[in-house]
């Protein structure tokens, strides 16, 4: 069985970064432009307009409305269109709160590129506003290049958005996955194990220290199968498949509040629409995430 992946939820941007043209005079070029348009943020959240696709203000809209730090964020152009990102402190100028969409619970009804857009934004953000302070010498930073970097006032030192590897891994053996939960997670809700990739390790040795240390199990045969951005606030979520040498599971406690392993046929009918939800072995993730794809793509296997 052949698997076509959906385009990956969050991934499929289709802004042209414009790394040449982000200068000053570029910069005030593009927000002078009548067919500029920005997207407008609010607390993580995205403005939604009609047909249910991103709110798009001209950016003079936004002059005397108060923004988050660093003001608008140029995204980069679409064909000709300068596209820029908001972050409002009084949303309601422009929206009813309610038309803000939170990624995580509703990203999944967004358009694909309009989510992929609005994951960016929402990356950069976050990262503008925990790195507003030089990590080299404490002093404070300024937005530069259109929010592509911050520069420090002191030291000059140039800081770029950080990206953080996470290695999310499909665990099998016997025609069985292995499937946790993690504490405080919804009832019911299993999905595949996953940890940060430390200092000086590579994504393979990071998938087998994980599995070991959350459940005990031993794995080898470590292969990447796809990745995902995850603007939660920003990881790379690369996925693996791996074989155990075993079926017994130690559970890690600290670290998760169960782990089974499911059958095949336990997984299919969790994906399969006609078995009622009270009679589904457990609750699969959001069609948003990459374990969602992984499971999918496990089934094709
Ligand atoms: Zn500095």
């Amino acid at each position: 069985m052949t698997y076509t992946p959906s385009p990956m939820p969050f991934a499929g941007n289709t802004i042209d970064y414009a790394e040449v043209q982000r200068t000053p005079q570029h910069l005030q070029t593009f927000l002078g432009q009548s067919n500029a348009r920005t997207i407008l943020l609010f607390e993580g959240k995205v403005g939604i307009g009609k047909g249910g696709r991103l709110h798009r203000t001209h950016p003079s809209d936004l002059i005397g409305q108060n923004l988050f730090e660093p003001g608008p964020i140029f995204l980069g152009m679409e064909g000709e269109r300068p596209i820029f990102a908001a972050s409002l402190q009084k949303p309601e100028t422009f929206l009813p709160i309610e038309n803000f969409v939170d990624l995580r619970l509703g990203g999944g009804q967004l358009d694909p590129v309009d989510l992929a857009t609005a994951g960016r934004a929402k990356s950069l953000f976050d990262w503008h506003k925990t790195h507003r302070f030089c990590a080299n010498c404490g002093g404070g930073s300024i937005s530069d290049e259109g929010g592509a970097k911050r520069r420090c006032n002191h030291c000059e030192t140039d800081h770029f958005p950080r990206v953080n590897p996470v290695a999310i891994m499909l665990v099998q053996k016997d025609d069985m996955v292995l499937l946790g939960r993690g504490p405080g997670w919804p009832e019911g809700f299993m999905s595949c194990l996953a940890g940060f990739v430390s200092p000086g390790e590579t994504v393979e040795e990071a998938t087998y220290r994980e599995v070991l240390e959350e459940v005990g199990v031993k794995t080898h045969n470590h292969r990447y199968v796809f990745s995902q951005p995850w603007p939660f606030p920003s990881q790379l979520m690369m996925g693996m498949i791996c074989d155990a040498a075993n079926t017994k599971i130690t559970l890690n406690v600290k670290e998760l509040e169960d782990a089974q392993w499911f059958t095949r046929a336990q997984v299919e009918a969790v994906f399969d629409k006609s078995v009622p939800n009270d009679a589904k072995p457990f609750m699969r993730p959001p069609r948003t995430t990459i374990a969602h794809q992984m499971l999918r793509y496990w089934l094709t296997q």
